[in-house]
């Protein structure tokens, strides 16, 4: 996998970093099933870097997901309402199904997809809601760390010259800059796994 990303230096003192690092797919295991972490972009203090912190799940865009599930089911109804869903008795016998448009298999595919995509934001609202110990940076466990909530990510991805991301270098005081890196990195997909409270278990290719 080839995967664009970010290069960080100081303006003040030679410090340099990249996003690579907080590359790979990342699951809570949670009894025998798995929940995807949600994350953001933070400074870790143990790091003495920009790395990946846990992060209670954006509720705007979990409602939003909801809300574009029940559209859709609604829309899937009404659709098969306006198909003539019947077919000859002799044919049924033989087990023979009405054959779905276009339009309703793709809606039930976008369906099925979403519904797991809800399900599991439902169980990831529920673990943080129980969860016991601070957030944790995922790189190294460390609890203490500032989110870069401001940062528009987005924008330094199409920056080619390095520009100030609006975060100042700690102890030291520079500008933090930032910009998309042209150097390709082929990356083998490396799954990441948690305990219920952040605690990094093991990780496994895949
Ligand atoms: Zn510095
Ligand atoms: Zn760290």
């Amino acid at each position: 996998m080839s995967l664009p990303h970010l290069e960080f230096q100081c303006s003040k003192c030679d410090f340099e970093s990249t996003s690579l690092k907080c590359f790979g797919r990342r699951n809570y295991r949670c009894d025998e099933s798995y929940i995807p972490v949600s994350s953001e972009l933070g400074w870790c203090f143990r790091c003495k870097n920009i790395a990946l912190i846990e992060a209670f799940p954006d509720e705007k865009e979990i409602m939003g997901r909801q809300n574009l599930l029940q559209v859709l089911v609604s829309a899937l109804e009404k659709s098969k309402e306006s198909q003539p869903s019947e077919i000859p008795w002799h044919k049924k016998l033989l087990g023979i199904k009405p054959k779905l448009p276009e339009e309703v298999k793709e809606l039930q595919y976008k369906i099925t997809a979403l519904k797991q995509h809800v399900a599991e934001d439902l169980a990831r609202l529920k673990l943080m809601r129980d969860r016991q110990s601070p957030y944790k940076c995922l790189i190294c466990g460390e609890e203490k760390h500032v989110y870069l909530t401001n940062v528009e990510w987005k924008r330094l991805h199409e920056q080619t010259e390095a520009i100030p991301i609006g975060f100042k270098h700690p102890f030291c005081g520079g500008e933090i800059l930032a910009g998309n890196s042209d150097i390709r990195f082929h990356f083998k997909s490396i799954n990441y796994v948690y305990d219920k409270e952040g605690n990094f278990i093991e990780k496994a290719d895949g």
